[in-house]
């Protein structure tokens, strides 16, 4: 019989967190049970530094991008040293059950927590990555994918005023899910992810870049936009542009866009998936479920093994990929 539920938020933050935040404590409270909080990620549990969260504590807050918690890496949470003060400070605090809302290392983190805890455990997918197993969206990702939409579209009018051609790096540490569907949905000229690109192919995408681009001159083509994911390019989008200068005198203008990413207040469809998850993770605990995140598939909330949603499987739709790659970016020059 569980008591008393703990919260905490973990990662990167993804706006609709405090949504996900909001809606455990008011399904927590509905179902009688006690809400605690603890701040700034897994140092939270191991400085135990936590707050009574009630349905008044977290009134106001749908809306906000970040999270109320505080997030953070906690390199200690990777010693066992770290992982049994974590576990102490639970045991202290009386807690049955902790939910974590963040990314797949936070749920690495809950399962190597779990070898030294015997409380249930739930994940809920916050990170604008959306690079989850399991579920077809994360908390986070359709706000990240919008931003990083209306920041080209906005490049796109100075590219086009100017004639210029832009390459923009967008966030997604590993995954090319922001990446794409930015692309895609700002007409990128060129996408560079993971899912079309290996970066022992560096030198044959240069030339390949420089020839587009030069057709696309000749087509008088005001702007050009390549969108470019991080840690891809060798030395990222700065380097990409200096070597297409240095190799095929094309001048480029880098943008990274970084964290503009991150923030901001969470669209409909963050805030509508965020509260549902919340709600489903408390009912998933009531039920006695452990050791599972809560997923969202075709519209139907679901339970994967924790286990299973940080395979790192899933990858960028291939109808998406197959339709910039063969059709979009021929048609488009
Ligand atoms: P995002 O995808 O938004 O970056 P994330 O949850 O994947 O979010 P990480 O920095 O990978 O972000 O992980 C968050 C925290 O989870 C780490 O700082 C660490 O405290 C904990 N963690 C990650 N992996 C492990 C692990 N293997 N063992 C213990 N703790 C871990």
């Amino acid at each position: 019989m569980i008591k008393k539920v703990a919260v905490l938020t973990s990662g990167g933050d993804a706006p609709g967190m405090n949504a996900a935040i909001r809606s455990v404590v008011l399904a927590a409270h509905h179902y009688k049970l006690q809400t605690i909080g603890f701040y700034s990620g897994y140092n939270g549990l191991i400085e135990d530094s936590s707050t009574p969260l009630t349905p008044a504590s977290v009134n106001g807050i749908i809306h906000r991008g970040g999270t109320i918690l505080k997030s953070a890496r906690c390199p200690a949470m990777h010693t066992e040293q770290g992982l049994k003060l974590a576990a102490a400070t639970l045991e202290k605090e009386e807690v049955d059950a902790l939910i974590v809302i963040g990314g797949d290392g936070s749920f690495n983190g809950l399962l190597a927590l779990n070898q030294h805890w015997t409380g249930r455990i739930i994940g809920i997918p916050g990170t604008i990555d959306n690079d989850i197993d399991g579920t077809d969206f994360t908390i986070g990702f359709s706000t990240a994918v919008n931003t990083g939409i209306e920041a080209i579209d906005k490049i796109r009018d100075t590219a086009e005023a100017f004639e210029r051609i832009f390459i923009v790096e967008l966030m997604g540490r590993r995954s090319g899910h922001i990446t794409f569907n930015v692309g895609i949905a700002c007409a990128a000229e060129q996408i560079l992810s993971f899912e079309n690109f290996s970066q022992d192919d560096e030198q044959e995408k240069l030339s390949h870049l420089a020839k587009e681009i030069s057709r696309a001159q000749q087509n008088r083509h005001a702007s050009y936009i390549i969108v470019i994911a991080e840690n891809l390019w060798r030395g990222g989008a700065t380097e990409l542009a200096r070597q297409l200068k240095e190799t095929a005198n094309i001048d480029c203008t880098a943008c990274i866009l970084g964290y503009i990413q991150r923030g901001g207040s969470p669209v409909a469809k963050d805030r509508i998936l965020a509260t549902k998850m919340g709600v489903a993770a408390v009912q998933e605990l009531i039920a006695g479920n452990d050791k599972v995140m809560i997923g969202e598939r075709n519209n139907q909330l679901l339970t994967v093994p924790l286990a299973v949603a940080v395979l790192h499987k899933e990858k960028v739709s291939e109808n998406l990929v197959s339709a910039q790659e063969n059709i979009l970016a021929l048609t488009a020059q």
